[in-house]
């Protein structure tokens, strides 16, 4: 149930209302601050609170309504219809994610795998406009024996890059053993396909403080994705960005996945998240990638997770779906125009090789 209060209510007021809904109704009450309103949202057991009787708390109570979705924090309805944003720092600054910012472009490799070509990559994609260098340094492979990530010694290379370029980084975290490690070089952490519903993962990611990547699990439906998001913002978190990789279909002959672009409209319509799609884990394939990112811009996306190597050839995992640094740069020229058309692109948002 959420609590709509009257814009320009006197700030001891919000207090007073929030401090009597949890204590005479024995709900957890989050504020969420919007562009003109005040929203309460009161998480618990709501379903025989009366809504009239809530309403007489206050002058100052505009409305006061149901959520209906199971999913209630990462819902719309919690937000009174507005679109959240995750701030995310970085040493060249804040950048925002969110359906009211320019699409955020995330690049780099699917493995990092030594000094020299992780710093070029991120060299690279910087000076064609990614704000944020993305390589894993745990990868959750489906065979024991491929190449699982060089581990810690990767996270170093990480930040080595980041100082380099003052790009943010994004990186994956399988094991909770590893968060301490994973959060004091990443910016954002990645939660992989894979784990999607390891709750065990999304309570401890959700239980500190950085912004959290949350892939959709290749079998999941919305639903099961959103309520997996769902358990990171009740575990305190607010700050998900919610990435789509491909879902698993019955024709793998051409593409490695089926990259539904529909979620975009869905998800927009069911929760206030920043939507971020990732074409080249979507496609597997590096011809198809150019097309699926100005269709997910044209269709609304926030953000783009994009593979680029500078050898996919040699690449160490996810080679045939990487782009070269030369195939990137001429991709990121041309979802400019796409950008530009959508009135969510900046130049701002491209900064120059450090
Ligand atoms: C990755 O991002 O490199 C990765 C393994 O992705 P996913 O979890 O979507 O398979
Ligand atoms: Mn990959």
């Amino acid at each position: 149930m959420i609590v709509v209060l009257k814009s320009g209510t006197p700030a001891e007021e919000i207090t007073r209302i929030s401090e009597e809904l949890a204590e005479s109704w024995g709900v957890n009450v989050e504020k969420s601050i919007g562009e003109h309103k005040v929203i309460l949202g009161m998480i618990g057991d709501t379903a025989t609170l009366d809504q009239r009787q809530i309403q007489k708390l206050s002058p100052w109570i505009e409305q006061v309504l149901r959520v209906e979705k199971p999913f209630k924090r990462v819902s719309r309805e919690f937000r009174y219809g507005d679109a959240s944003e995750v701030l995310v720092s970085t040493p060249n600054g804040f950048v925002p994610f969110g359906e009211h910012h320019p699409v955020v472009i995330v690049a780099g490799p699917c493995s990092v795998e030594n000094e020299e070509m992780i710093i070029e990559t991120a060299k690279r994609v910087k000076a064609a406009g990614a704000k944020f260098l993305r390589g894993g340094a745990y990868k959750p492979r489906t065979s024991p024996y491929a190449f699982q990530g060089y581990g810690e010694s990767a996270l170093d290379l990480l930040a080595a890059a980041r100082e380099v370029t003052g790009l943010g980084i994004i990186t994956e975290l399988m094991d909770t053993a590893d968060l301490s490690a994973v959060a004091n070089t990443a910016d954002v952490i990645q939660i992989g396909a894979r784990n999607m519903q390891n709750f065990a993962l999304l309570k401890k990611v959700g239980a500190q403080d950085k912004p959290v990547l949350l892939k959709r699990g290749m079998c999941a439906s919305i639903d099961e994705w959103l309520m997996a998001a769902e358990y990171i913002l009740a575990a305190g978190n607010p700050n998900v960005i919610l990435c789509e990789r491909g879902v698993r279909t019955f024709d793998t002959k051409y593409a490695r996945n089926t990259l539904d672009l529909s979620v975009i409209p869905v998800l927009r319509s069911l929760t206030h998240l920043p939507i971020m799609i990732d074409p080249s884990h979507g496609t597997g394939r590096s011809e198809y990638v150019g097309p699926m990112a100005m269709a997910a811009i044209a269709a609304g996306t926030d953000s783009l997770m994009i593979e680029v190597h500078p050898n996919p050839a040699k690449a160490l995992s996810d080679g045939p779906q990487s782009l070269t640094p030369e195939q990137f740069d001429s991709m990121v020229e041309q979802m400019s125009v796409f950008g530009k058309a959508v009135g969510r692109w900046s130049e701002r948002s491209l900064v120059t090789s450090a």
